[in-house]
This record gives C-alpha cells, structure tokens and sequence, in this order.
C-alpha cells in the first residue's frame, strides 16, 4: 500500500472481482486521495496540543493564588469566603484535570508518545501520585491504604507517564467510590515483572462494559460524576507504549480493582 504520488497521501483498497473465488475475473483498485483530511487531522491535533499546553499555566497560576488565600496569609476568611475558595480550587483542578488529558490526548493521537524509559523506584511514583491526590481523597473522608514489599527492585518505567496513569487510577478510585471508604494501593514484583494495583470498594463496572472502558471517550452509561471518558485510554497507550499491560477485575456494587504490569 505504498502511496504513488510523493507528498500525497493515498488510501489504497484493492478489491478482488469475479463470479465467486476460483473465477476471478480481476481486481478493482481504489484510490482515495486523503492528503487533506490527514492533513486537518494532523492540524487539529496539533492545535488541541497547543492551546491545552497554554491553559496549563494560568490555570496554576490561579491554583497558586488560592492557595495563598487559603493559608489566611493575606487575611482572616469569613466560612462564606472560604467556601468560596474550595470551590474555586475544586474547579480549578478540574480544568486542570481536562487540560493534562488533553495534551496526553493529542500526543497519543500523533503516535508519537516520547518516553524516557530508566530504572525508576516503583516506590517514589507511588508516593507522589498519593500526595497528589490526598487533598480530593481527604475531602471525601476516603483513606488510601498503600501496602508494598519493604524490598521493591527498580522497574523499567517513564515515571511521569507511569506516575500520571497511578494518579489517574487512584483519582477514578476517589470518585467512583462512597463517602468514608477506603482505597488501597499495592506494588508487587511478580518474576520479572511489577504489579501495581489500585482497589476500591465503590460502584463497580458490570461486564459487558469491563473492556470498553479503556476506548476512547466512552464511559458508563448512567454515570454521574463528571468526565471526559480519556482517562482510562490515555492510561492504556502510555502502559503498552512501555510494554507493559493493563486491565481491570470488577463486580458490580461490589468495587473494582485496576492493575497494571510494567517489566524489571
Ligand atoms: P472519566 O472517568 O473521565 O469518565 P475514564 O477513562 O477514567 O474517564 O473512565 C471511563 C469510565 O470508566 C468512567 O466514565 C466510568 O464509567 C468507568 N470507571 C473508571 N474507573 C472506575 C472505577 N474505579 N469504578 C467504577 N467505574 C469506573
């Protein structure tokens, strides 16, 4: 199928004709020009790529100065003004949640995921990604109950693409889940690999949705919470473009575990 013109793009389909499979007649072949979509696409891509990038600095920048607000450095709050406060932070994390999806979103849809792939201490994107969520988890009265090996080798990992899914995981445990639970976080060396685990006890995923879940933009009908459906298959391409796999062992009602395996 290679493309005939230099700088065009070319969709090839090459269709065998005939009474039936031993009287060929011949082939029918199709060309379809598609240098324009392609290109659109690519430009699409790009922009979305671009502009979530620019969103990324002011909307820290707000998050740094609520924060100062918050800490009363600049005044005693009234709970009205407080309130107010939170929920400027809690919108502002979710813009900013939106915003890290679609820039991951954009390099996934370039093929073009770049990774640095070292040694990394499975323990140290663990910790992060736990002190990056334990505001949201804390607001809920959710506790995250890590358990590990004291001994944990180094794994093969682009450990801001790995700390980014972890995150990613645990945040999905935080909202899928009740009020007062608690959600676990595990890491164990299985041979020559590293299990990382995710559990929680919340609204679990029936069946037929269990390998959906991880396509783009889908997300369980009936779903409450707010989302954007590219969290899970973000986290898929950046766990495969490792080498490594993902999936999901769930009950309705019951809660959901989500694992992923990374090589040593
Ligand atoms: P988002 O959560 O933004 O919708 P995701 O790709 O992270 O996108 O998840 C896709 C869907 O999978 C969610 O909309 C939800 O229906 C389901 N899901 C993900 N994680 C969980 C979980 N821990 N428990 C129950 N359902 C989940």
């Amino acid at each position: 199928k290679e493309s005939y013109f230099e700088k065009e793009i070319i969709d090839i389909n090459i269709i065998p004709t005939g009474e039936s499979e031993t009287q060929l007649i011949g082939h029918v072949i199709m060309l379809h020009n598609v240098t324009l979509f392609k290109e659109l696409d690519i430009a699409k891509t790009n922009y979305i790529g671009t502009v979530s990038h620019e969103f990324k600095t002011p909307i820290s920048s707000i998050k740094m100065s609520l924060a100062l607000l918050n800490n009363q450095k600049i005044g005693q709050l009234n709970p009205e003004q407080k309130q107010l406060l939170d929920s400027i932070n809690d919108d502002s994390d979710r813009l900013l949640k939106i915003t890290g999806e679609l820039l991951n979103l954009a390099q996934v849809e370039s093929g073009n995921i770049q990774l640095t792939i070292k040694p990394t201490d499975p323990m140290g994107m663990i910790q992060y990604a736990m002190d990056a969520i334990k505001t949201q988890a804390s607001q809920r009265n959710i506790k995250l109950q890590l358990s590990y090996h004291d001994t944990l080798p180094k794994v093969m990992a682009d450990s801001e693409k790995t700390t980014w899914v972890l995150i990613n995981l645990i945040a999905n445990a935080i909202r899928y889940s009740y009020d007062n639970s608690t959600v676990y976080v595990s890491v164990e060396q299985i041979d020559r690999t590293m299990k990382f685990a995710v559990k929680d006890t919340g609204i679990g995923i029936s069946d037929r949705y269990k390998n959906k879940i991880f396509d783009r933009y889908f997300r369980v009908p009936g779903t409450l919470k707010e989302g954007t459906g590219l969290g899970l298959a973000i986290s898929k391409e950046f766990i495969e473009a490792q080498g490594g796999s993902i999936g999901v062992e769930s009950d309705l009602g019951i809660g959901s575990t989500f694992f992923f395996t990374l090589h040593l």
